[in-house]
């Protein structure tokens, strides 16, 4: 029997072990090899639990410092930010032990650090039941999807709102991780693959990464899953209608509120590994492990080229609004849209049939191979693109946006004096907000595949402005390594930009209003002395029947354009883009 067997290797993959026996197995690693593996804290959980990290290193090099002297590069992957989808972590289980005991993995440490955050998402992970993953194949009992205040640790990496994130983002910094890998298992369809992932690889990626993973990395991950006797999809399946699989598979959307969405904006390439739901855990846990295995080879193979593409990514990022009014279009929103490909798909054979049950169509898959072309939208389009500005201005009373900002790590600079200069402010308005909650708050999403439309957007149109602020304002320069982080917050159209997740809700409020008879006076006076207005009014009264037989709104119509209305300022948007700092009194960089 080989020393150090997983707990779920014992057990014969029939269940995954709790938080304490997952680290007494780790513990037990590092205390047999102090020298290559050693775990540490980077936070507490909302429940007050510790958060660790195991990192695997060759030479007892255990700081980042020493780690990018010694030029290597660092993987770090994540586990069970769902709990209950606990493949990774037993993965990693056997994985470190191989990395430590197996001579053969011994070279792969020459030039990778492998960071593994074994249960992420602490909290969730020890609110164990049979009940928590209807879909899935096991194991039993598994963690539950969200942290201590159910938020969904997957939908909070920008607005950043759980303990959890705010630890994880610190353990970003302090590392600055080459290559990020987040480990899940599917819902949705059923198919022969074990093993889906995705690489994201749209225009927002930096172009000679995105070569990268594209060209190298999505083949040899099929390749190395399919040695091992796995069966590999690169891409996460989505059904266009989860009705007809012959429809084929949806464009996936990556906003930064996703792990892997969020590192686009640290420059760095990602991997999300979606284990099939319906495969027993032994065929997935083993199948994570090929995947894993492979990549690490892969990433000791282009370490050097890997290193110099998240370099150029870097300094990329840092010219982001270096061009003033002349900066190229960063794009903003992602969409669906581009060229739909055929691809080859292992499906299984499938009816559809009428349900009594819903009413509509519902799908009866066998477990008969079925090989057949369908479409992907595999391409993605840029939905919206913006000129970024050299740097944005945050009035000091939005100090929870600011947080956020501090949180990623984001340099921010300050005021010095009172300041008055030429900005450019958006004014927005249109916006309807959900009537229900998502993750603690009503935000304004874009409709994707996993999140569904929330509310809609309205419009936010720029102007230039001469305008003053107080000292202590806050000045976000793009010159730094992540101005994607700072731009995907501050612009409002931006898919998790603080504006959508409720943040600025606020400047939409009306505060003060006309009395009705006060109104009434005024309109009076106004109806007699301004024909157009009065014209505009009967105009109303006659083509909007709601309007018509709606007193309050009918007085309304004079307040709302009155200078009373105006000064209010709803929907102004606090934030202000500056096209120089030349000029603005500003902290030293
Ligand atoms: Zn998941």
């Amino acid at each position: 029997m080989p020393p150090f067997e997983t707990p779920s290797e014992i057990d014969a993959y029939r269940t995954t072990p709790d938080l304490a026996e997952t680290f007494r197995f780790v513990e037990a690693l590092a205390a047999a090899h102090p020298d290559l593996l050693r775990t540490a804290s980077f936070g507490r959980s909302g429940e007050g639990r510790d958060l660790r990290v195991v990192v695997v290193s060759k030479g007892a090099l255990f700081e980042p410092a020493s780690v990018r002297a010694a030029g290597r590069v660092v993987l770090l992957v994540q586990n069970c930010i769902h709990a209950g989808e606990p493949d990774g972590k037993d993965a990693c289980l056997a994985l470190l032990r191989d990395l430590v005991e197996d001579p053969s993995f011994g070279e792969l440490l020459d030039r990778v650090v492998v960071l593994v955050v074994p249960v992420y998402n602490v909290d969730g992970h020890e609110r164990r039941s049979e009940f928590h993953r209807f879909n899935q194949n096991g194991p039993v009992p598994a963690g539950w999807r969200a942290n201590g205040t159910n938020i969904n640790l997957n939908r909070d990496y920008l607005k950043a709102d759980a303990p959890e994130t705010r630890a994880l983002l610190g353990l970003l910094r302090r590392w600055e991780p080459d290559f990020f890998v987040d480990d899940h298992v599917t819902d949705g369809a059923d198919f022969q693959y074990d093993i889906t992932f995705a690489l994201d690889t749209t225009p927002d990626v930096f172009p000679a990464t995105a070569a990268w993973l594209r060209d190298v990395v999505s083949p040899e991950l099929v390749r190395g899953a399919s040695d091992a006797g796995h069966l590999a999809f690169p891409g996460p399946v989505f059904l266009v209608d989860e009705t007809d699989p012959s429809r084929g598979l949806a464009f996936n959307e990556d906003p930064p509120h996703f792990s892997t969405g969020y590192m686009i904006l640290e420059n760095r390439p990602s991997l999300l590994v979606e284990m099939h739901m319906l495969k027993d855990y032994r065929t997935r846990v083993t199948g994570n492990y090929a995947l894993l295995r492979t990549l690490l080879g892969v990433l000791h193979r282009d370490a050097e080229r890997l290193r110099a593409a998240n370099r150029d990514a870097d300094a990329a990022a840092t010219r982001l609004g270096s061009g003033g009014p002349e900066s190229p279009p960063f794009p903003l929103v992602i969409g669906k849209g581009g060229a739909t490909t055929s691809v080859p798909f292992l499906g299984y054979e499938y009816e559809r049939v009428r349900s009594e049950i819903s009413g509509r169509y519902a799908l009866r898959y066998s477990k008969a191979p079925f090989n057949v072309p369908i479409p992907w939208e595999s391409d993605a389009t840029v939905a919206v693109s913006i000129r970024p500005p050299a740097a944005y201005l945050i009035p000091p009373p939005w100090t929870e946006v600011v947080d956020v900002l501090t949180a990623h790590g984001v340099a921010l600079r300050r005021t010095t004096a009172e300041w008055t200069g030429t900005v450019e402010r958006y004014h927005c308005s249109g916006m309807r907000w959900p009537s229900a909650p998502f993750e603690g708050r009503f935000p304004i999403l874009r409709a994707g595949n996993v999140e569904r439309a929330f509310g809609s957007f309205g419009a936010c149109s720029v102007t230039d402005e001469t305008a003053t602020f107080p000292a202590g304002s806050v000045v976000v320069s793009l010159a730094q390594r992540l101005a994607k982080v700072a731009i995907h917050w501050l612009e409002p159209e931006a898919p998790d930009s603080a504006l959508r997740w409720g943040f600025f809700a606020p400047i939409f409020e009306q505060k003060e209003s006309g009395e009705g008879y006060v109104l009434e006076r005024v309109a009076t006076e106004r109806l007699a002395a301004e024909p157009a207005l009065k014209a505009e009014f009967e105009e109303r009264l006659r083509k909007d029947p709601a309007f018509a037989s709606d007193p309050d709104a009918r007085l309304a119509f004079f307040y709302d354009r009155s200078p009373w209305f105006a000064a209010q300022r709803i929907g102004e948007y606090p934030v202000v883009r500056l096209r120089t700092l030349d000029g603005v009194p500003v902290t030293p960089a």
